[in-house]
């Protein structure tokens, strides 16, 4: 397994307060929320970014999707929410193990920073 924190929370091998897991994915929550729900979307495949993905993991990545929609109206923010993926570094990724930001609570700004 490679040295990564989200490969260790979907192995159960590092703590994540989980709100759901299936054959293809964990999400948890964030560790320093920027929403009152912020929730990280992580494929149980280390894929380093999107960038990353290969036409083989389209039908994953879709799931991926449909979940985020789901957890969104489990935590009661299907209404309005944000999902999110920032792809290298000039884009602020910071843990190089794909992931979506599923935010919501609050109003969000667009343009986003
Ligand atoms: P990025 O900047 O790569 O798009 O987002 C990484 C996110 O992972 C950040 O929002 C950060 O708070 C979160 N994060 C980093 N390490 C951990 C961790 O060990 N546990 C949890 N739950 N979140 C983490
Ligand atoms: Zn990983």
């Amino acid at each position: 397994m490679p040295d990564c924190i989200f490969c260790k929370i979907a192995a159960g091998e590092a703590k994540a307060r989980i709100v759901l897991e299936d054959e293809d994915l964990v999400a948890f929550l964030d560790l320093n929320p920027q929403a009152p729900t912020h929730v990280l979307i992580v494929p149980r495949k280390h894929i380093p970014s999107l960038s990353d993905a290969e036409p083989g993991d389209a039908a994953m990545l879709g799931r991926l999707q449909l979940a985020a929609g789901k957890i969104a109206a489990q935590l009661g923010v299907g209404d309005g929410f944000r999902l999110v993926v920032n792809n290298g570094r000039k884009a602020g990724q910071a843990v190089d193990h794909l992931h979506y930001h599923l935010l919501g609570g609050r109003r969000l700004q667009w343009p986003p920073g």
